[in-house]
């Protein structure tokens, strides 16, 4: 097909009429928890869909789509992968997410650019549900996703499909029926039935052939093929009329039923099989391309006009105008910066000019193509409901909107999760420092729940990510960009704090040779109520102290203030009166009266006493019913307590809320995911400032003294 561009610089197809689009193709994300097989699972798809000619595998670390180091070096996907095959006349883009928590931002993100979510797991005896399938479909669920689930390991020797399939129902609703069966469990899995056309499916990889149904399997077959059936009629009144009549359905309706099930989400059909061999790949992909929503079923996408903020709509057609969202940025030293996107109308072709409708930018697309892992295999042209990617684009990162120059859409960026877990960074070396800056911005850039900031009451830089794993990959990415660093628990910001009010003076006298210097003021520090800040009060009267020299007075208290009196901490909520004082005509000075105000202020706070302040965090943590003793008995252990307790919007969920010292909590991510087992989830905010326990500042003021003795200050 030869394309033109469009004077505004969207392309257009010059040969075909416009068609509404996307009918054949399906973009999937396949989601669920860490080792359930999503990575192997689409390996299988693509061997026995012809794609590849060796089927690669996660534990050789040979697979296609762990292919960043970090992914192949810890066997887990650590960060979402796309791969693209074409079975039954429908193209297939598929993105593999990472299961773990710590990665959960790119699942959220590749949501915004496919229509289905296959979620995998593996097929348990115990019929336990992994926390990382329930968050994924419940994440897929709550933005209108089609859904099926995938039982995978069936090869295993305790392989449940029924234990597993009754723990799916009981989680998720009836609406989760199989579409298939599995022949043999364990050594024995040979197989799957397919309920619709009542045809087995026996062998592995690309030898799968139809077979008769095994005779110990025929009523199974019928009682579940019935549920089926009854759910996919459900949605459509022509069919339930049939069904009810105890007509039979052919296979097409039932297909039709599914479909439309799917898309209004009444139905999650449930397929089983063995990706590490093969069995069952061949059925789930022929129902997948029957019965998935494609691009052009979804509702219109829906942003604003960046210029007027109106709400604006694009339909998933050829001929709208051009505009895509980005849902991913690869960031690497050596390949450069690919960036992936989703075109959500129009076309796009190599060599067009857009624009970045939320920076305001325009962009030159070079060479496009779509990725099979790190490979990238070139396209002449994009549509509306595809996937594709570019390189070096200079200013379009991660949930930004590139649209036609003439007409700009916004799209929403993407509700990334919030970082919890936050930590220290020291460059090792000089050479680490000078490139610590890019490196953390090209990181960050890559994966917006990796954040960076520097913390101006202890001058740390902070690294902020949402759990240790994430951190340490994003750690080893910056050891790429040169940038090796050290990580520690960030410092605690304490505060100093008066404990009554006192009244002191400060005398700088000093006699060198011609001029000396001199300055003496006598000072009353307050404490004042926490958030109040520092007040400076001038009560001299009678020109003890000339008004000129009180700035360097005040200048001399905010220093001391921010150095500390007795453990190096800053003190914040003061007001300090200057009353009295003396002067000298020829030796005051500025810098003498500045000195005067450390002096006095330090003299005043050791009188009045100072205490040593920690931050308070408010922390709200909603977890399971069942765990709620053991999160109290926990927050207590941290020296915290509880303020609240109430049931959360979700059923089962109560969300407990706690005052509990910043200190206790730098590691909770960690600790509440092993305390919840994955089903916890926190917010915090520091709320106020409180006393630190005299067991635990006294070492932190000795240790002041001794390194002040030591002259190490
Ligand atoms: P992901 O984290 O969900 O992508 O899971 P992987 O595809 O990386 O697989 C995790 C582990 O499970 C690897 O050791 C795989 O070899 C293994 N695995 C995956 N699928 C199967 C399967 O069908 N049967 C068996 N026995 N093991 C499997």
């Amino acid at each position: 097909m030869s394309v033109t561009l469009s004077p505004s610089g969207s392309s257009v197809s010059a040969t075909t009429a416009p068609r509404a689009c996307g009918s054949d193709v399906r973009n999937i994300a396949l989601a669920g928890h860490s080792g359930a097989g999503k990575t192997s699972l689409i390996e299988a798809i693509l061997y026995v869909s012809g794609c590849v000619e060796r089927q690669g595998k996660v534990d050789e670390a040979a697979s296609l789509l762990d292919f960043d180091p970090e992914s192949a070096k810890r066997k887990i996907s650590v960060q979402l992968s796309l791969a693209h095959c074409a079975w039954d006349d429908r193209r297939f883009t598929w993105i593999d997410t990472p299961g773990s928590p710590d990665f959960l931002g790119d699942y959220v993100a590749a949501l915004r650019a496919v229509d289905d979510v296959l979620l995998v797991t593996p097929a348990v005896a115990n019929g336990e549900l992994d926390h990382g399938l329930e968050q994924a479909f419940d994440l897929g669920h709550a933005v209108n996703k089609a859904e099926a689930i995938f039982i995978n390991k069936m090869d295993r020797d305790n392989a449940d499909f029924y234990g597993t399939l009754t723990a799916l129902r009981q989680r998720f609703g009836e609406h989760i029926v199989p579409a298939v069966l599995p022949i043999g469990s364990g050594p024995t899995f040979e197989g799957v039935v397919d309920l619709i056309t009542r045809t087995a499916w026996i062998g592995s990889g690309r030898d799968c052939r139809p077979a008769p149904i095994p005779e110990d399997m025929r009523d199974a077959v019928e009682e579940w093929r019935a549920v089926l059936i009854e759910r996919a009629a459900e949605g459509d009144d022509e069919l339930i009329e049939e069904f009810l009549d105890g007509q039979e359905l052919t296979e097409e309706e039932i297909e039709r039923g599914i479909h439309e099930d799917l898309l209004g989400g009444r139905i999650v059909p449930v397929f089983c099989g063995s990706a590490l061999r093969g069995i069952g790949i061949r059925p789930l992909l022929s129902h997948l391309a029957l019965e998935f929503e494609s691009p052009d079923e979804i509702p219109d996408a829906e942003g604003t006009n960046p210029q007027t903020g109106k709400r604006q709509t694009r339909p998933c057609r050829e001929d709208a105008p051009f505009s895509a969202f980005v849902f991913k940025t690869f960031a690497d030293p050596y390949v450069g910066k690919i960036t992936c996107f989703r075109v959500l109308s129009g076309t796009l072709t190599p060599d067009t000019v857009v624009r970045n409708a939320g920076k305001g930018t325009e962009e030159r697309i070079g060479p496009l193509f779509r990725l099979r892992g790190k490979q990238q295999q070139p396209l002449t042209i994009v549509r509306a409901g595809e996937i594709a990617a570019v390189a070096k684009l200079t200013s379009t990162a991660t949930g930004d909107t590139l649209c036609d120059r003439s007409q700009p859409i916004l799209y929403p960026p993407i509700a990334f999760p919030e970082p919890r877990l936050t930590f220290a960074a020291y460059a090792r070396t000089k050479s680490d420092e000078d490139k610590m800056g890019n490196a953390l911005a090209r990181v960050s850039e890559e994966d917006p729940c990796f954040r960076s900031r520097r913390d101006e009451e202890t001058g740390e830089t902070l690294l902020e990510a949402l759990g240790e794993t994430h951190l340490e990959v994003a750690l080893a990415r910056l050891a790429r960009f040169g940038a090796n660093l050290e990580t520690r628990p960030p410092k605690i910001p304490y505060r100093e704090a008066l404990t009554r009010s006192a009244r002191a003076q400060g005398r700088h006298k000093k006699q060198t040779g011609g001029h000396g210097q001199f300055g003496d003021c006598w000072l009353t520090v307050e404490p004042l109520p926490f958030g109040s800040g520092f007040e400076f009060v001038d009560r001299i009267v009678g020109g003890a102290i000339p008004r000129q020299y009180l700035p360097a007075i005040e200048k001399g208290v905010r220093e001391a203030m921010a150095r500390g009196v007795v453990a190096g901490y800053p003190m914040r909520d003061v007001r300090v009166t200057v009353d009295d004082g003396s002067f000298h005509t020829v030796d005051s000075s500025e810098a003498a009266f500045h000195t005067a105000g450390v002096l006095a202020f330090a003299n005043a706070a050791r009188q009045a006493g100072v205490r040593l302040l920690e931050p308070i965090a408010e922390l709200s943590v909603t977890i399971p019913d069942a765990n709620l003793g053991d999160i109290v008995s926990d927050i207590s252990t941290r020296r915290g307590h509880v303020i609240g307790i109430e049931p959360a919007d979700q059923t089962g969920y109560q969300i407990v809320r706690a005052h509990v010292p910043a200190a206790s909590l730098q590691r909770y991510v960690s600790d509440l995911r092993s305390l919840a087992r994955g089903r916890g989830s926190f917010f915090l905010t520091i709320s106020h400032y409180a006393e630190l326990p005299a067991h635990l500042s006294e070492p932190l003021i000795a240790d002041y003294e001794h390194r002040r003795a030591e002259g190490n200050l």
